[in-house]
C-alpha cells in the first residue's frame, strides 16, 4: 500500500479506497471542524510548524481541542510522509469534532482527525507565463475567515462563479474593500510597496502570505497590511496571489481590464524566486 493509497485515522493507517466517515460525523452534519494543507517538495514536508500552530488556532477557533499533541502530530505526519515516495504533492489533513446523534449542542465525542497525501505536479523556477485572471465576487462569508473552516461553500460557490465567467479565481469585495480570494491571498504592488489586507475576520492568516513578510526585507521590499480598494487594486502595478499548492501566481487581468504591464512584474519575480529558493533551501 503506498502512502498515496492510505489515509492515517485516529492513529491507524487504512486504505483510502476503505476509509469511511460516519454519516453522523458532525464534519459531514455540520461542517464542524478545520482543516490544513501542507505542502511535500522533494519528498519532505515545507512549513509543517507553521500549519500546526494555524490548525492549532483554527481548533481553538472552534473551541475543539485537538485530540493529539501538535508534537505528536508533527511526529505522526512526519514518519507518514517519509514512507512515502512523493517527491512533490502535499498533506490534506481534516479535525472534525466527531461522530454523535445530530444536535447543534457540542457533544462530549472524540474529534476525527484524519490525514493523507496527494500528488502534486512540481512547481516551475520561474513565474508562469500567463497571469491568473480575477472576477469580483461580493464577500458572502462569514466573519471568522482567520478560522481555516472546513465550512467552504461560499468560496467553493464564488470560484464556480469565475470560471464560469472564464476567470481562474474569485476575489472577495466587501464595501470596496478587497479581501482575499475563494482559495488565496491577495497582493498588490504599489509604488514599489507590497500591500495585502490585514488577517483577521476578513482574511485567512495564509502560510504563504507570512512567509513573503519574513522574505520581502531581505529584497528591500516594504511590505504593509493595509486594505485597498477594488480601483485601487485595479490600478496597481502588479498584483499577484499566494496559497501553499501555487505559491505566487501574478494577475493578468481583473473582470475585463489588464493588470499591470501584462506580464509577471518585477518585484512579483523577485519575491517568487526568494520564495523558491527558501523552498529549495529548507527541502533539500
Ligand atoms: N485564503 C483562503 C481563503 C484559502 O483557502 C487559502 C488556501 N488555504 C489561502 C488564503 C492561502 O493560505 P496558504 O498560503 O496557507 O495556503
Amino acid at each position: 500500500m503506498s502512502t498515496t493509497d492510505s489515509l492515517w485515522i485516529n492513529g491507524e493507517i487504512v486504505p483510502l479506497s476503505e476509509a469511511r466517515v460516519s454519516i453522523e460525523d458532525r464534519g459531514f452534519q455540520f461542517a464542524d471542524g478545520v482543516y490544513e494543507v501542507i505542502r511535500i517538495y522533494n519528498g519532505k514536508l515545507f512549513a509543517l510548524d507553521a500549519h500546526l500552530r494555524r490548525l492549532e488556532n483554527s481548533a481553538a477557533g472552534i473551541q475543539l481541542p485537538l485530540p493529539v499533541n501538535a508534537a505528536s502530530l508533527k511526529s505522526e505526519i512526519s514518519k507518514f510522509v517519509s514512507r512515502a515516495a512523493i517527491p512533490d504533492g502535499m498533506i490534506y489533513l481534516q479535525l472534525t469534532r466527531g461522530v454523535a446523534p445530530r444536535n447543534h449542542a457540542f457533544p462530549d465525542c472524540k474529534p476525527t482527525l484524519l490525514f493523507y497525501a496527494r500528488t502534486l505536479p512540481p512547481l516551475p523556477d520561474q513565474p508562469a507565463a500567463e497571469g491568473v485572471k480575477l472576477l469580483s465576487v461580493p464577500d458572502e462569508r462569514w466573519k471568522r475567515c482567520w478560522i481555516k473552516s472546513i465550512a467552504l461553500l461560499p468560496n467553493v460557490l464564488a470560484k464556480n462563479q469565475a470560471l464560469a465567467a472564464g476567470a481562474d479565481e474569485a476575489v472577495f469585495v466587501e464595501n470596496d474593500v478587497v479581501t482575499e480570494c475563494s482559495a488565496s491571498n491577495l497582493f498588490a504592488v504599489i509604488d514599489g510597496r507590497l500591500f495585502t489586507h490585514p488577517v483577521g475576520p476578513k482574511v485567512l492568516p495564509g502560510i504563504t502570505r507570512a512567509l513573503l513578510f519574513e522574505l520581502a526585507p531581505s529584497l528591500a521590499i516594504s511590505a504593509i497590511e493595509q486594505p485597498f480598494g477594488e480601483s485601487e487594486a485595479i490600478a496597481a502595478d502588479e498584483l499577484f496571489i499566494t496559497s501553499t499548492t501555487r505559491e505566487i501566481s501574478w494577475v493578468a487581468q481583473w473582470n475585463d481590464r489588464p493588470i499591470g504591464q501584462k506580464q509577471c512584474g518585477p518585484i512579483t519575480k523577485k519575491l517568487y524566486a526568494a520564495l523558491r529558493d527558501r523552498v529549495r533551501s529548507q527541502t533539500a
